[in-house]
């Protein structure tokens, strides 16, 4: 009997990726002054990061952790349930169901916990998590460990989930959207799937990583924006780490969810809390995200001047009026091409690949920031107009 070898599995699978052009590289950033960043000693205007609002550097939220460290140190020294819950997460907590316009919030220490928390504490076997096929990677996991059994519609496609829900009508079923799709930057018919979810008694639930703090009035997210309360949309999850600049992630809904999550959601039973200087940090930036309305109509404009410039030039605009603005580019070595070709001329810009994004949809991801300066976003135009592979003439 010969056993497989785990680790020459692994380094084969590696190569394979290195054909495909499809091999993940860590990089170490040297430096970071807002939208310059330097690595590997080049200085560079950063498109890559989801800091949307330019908070993660702001004095205030510095502050505001420094302090909160003086008072505890660092660590939260055990998890929520056991002694490291402290003044500075429950009034995040307080100030994020307030924010958003539910009853009570939960705190996680990432996105990605929140999401494996919520649908493992709401799913079981014999259930169905129904989802579009383009949802983050962590409402996939979160479904798969749930035991519930996974069902996939095409992107945005209400109507193809209605049929979903319908071949499994005795089922219990939850429905998990993004509600802006973090690598095409469109939002879904959240309107459209609250109805479906009310009509077909299925729970509806909503990832806005990406739209709280940049959607909405004063940033609530894409659920007010759609005008969609606690009733229409039961559970919330968003991210503390891209807008408001900082980490960790809650889940908002009703007392009954979330007193349910705080009893049954492992990923917050199970692990240490989030240090609560970066509650303090983040409580912080829910207050500037809220009151400075100037970040919100800086980074429509750049959008809007990003969009107009692009189409002028024959750039391949996916539709999208968020910060997210991917170019299809298709091939992936095409894609690791141009993000090379753009970082020889200053500019930070990753390709997506698969899995990542489906095949023969490798993208330039571009994420625009308040951060961000109209020179910047101009030069980043012009030197795109100048990659032939990107519509340019050459
Ligand atoms: C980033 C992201 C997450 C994960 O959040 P983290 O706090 O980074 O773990 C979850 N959902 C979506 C849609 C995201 O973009």
């Amino acid at each position: 009997m010969q056993r497989p070898g785990l680790l020459e599995r692994l380094a084969r699978a590696q190569a394979e990726r290195a054909q495909l052009s499809l091999l993940r590289r860590l990089r170490t950033v040297d430096s970071v002054d807002g939208s310059r960043i330097v690595i590997g000693s080049r200085p560079l205007l950063n498109f890559a990061s989801n800091d949307y609002l330019g908070l993660a550097q702001h004095p205030a939220l510095r502050e505001a952790l420094t302090r909160s460290a003086a008072r505890w140190g660092v660590g939260a020294t055990a998890s929520h349930l056991l002694g490291g819950h402290r003044d500075e997460h429950a009034a995040l907590e307080e100030k994020l169901a307030q924010w958003t316009g539910r009853e009570r919030a939960l705190l996680f220490s990432t996105g990605y916990m929140a999401n494996l928390g919520a649908l493992g504490a709401l799913l079981r076997d014999g259930d169905v998590c129904v989802q579009d096929k383009l949802n983050h990677a962590c409402l996939l996991d979160g479904a798969r460990l749930s035991g519930a059994e996974l069902k996939r519609y095409a992107h945005a496609d209400a109507g193809a989930a209605a049929r979903q829900l319908h071949n499994m009508p005795d089922a219990a079923a939850l429905l998990a959207t993004d509600a802006v799709f973090s690598m095409d930057g469109d939002i879904a018919p959240l309107r459209e799937l609250s109805a479906l979810c009310k009509k077909s008694y299925a729970t509806f639930m909503v990832d806005d990583a990406h739209g709280l703090g940049v959607l909405g009035p004063q940033g609530a997210g894409s659920l007010a924006e759609a005008g969609l309360g606690q009733d229409d949309a039961p559970v919330l999850m968003a991210t503390l780490g891209k807008a408001l600049g900082v980490a960790g992630a809650f889940i908002a809904g009703s007392k009954g969810l979330i007193d349910g999550l705080v009893q049954f959601a492992r990923t917050h039973t199970y692990t240490t809390a989030m240090p609560p200087a970066l509650a303090a940090a983040a409580s912080t930036a829910v207050d500037l995200a809220r009151s400075e309305s100037w970040r919100h109509d800086r980074l429509r404009r750049l959008i809007a001047q990003w969009r107009g410039g692009a189409a002028q030039r024959g750039l391949p605009l996916l539709e999208s009026r968020t910060p997210i603005q991917p170019l299809l580019v298709g091939a992936s070595e095409d894609a690791l091409r141009i993000s090379l070709q753009m970082e020889n001329a200053g500019f930070y810009i990753p390709a997506i690949r698969p899995p990542t994004v489906p095949a023969g949809k490798a993208r330039l991801r571009i994420a625009l920031s308040a951060a961000h300066e109209e020179a910047d976003i101009e030069a980043l135009l012009d030197e795109l107009a100048r990659v032939p592979a990107m519509g340019g003439a050459a």
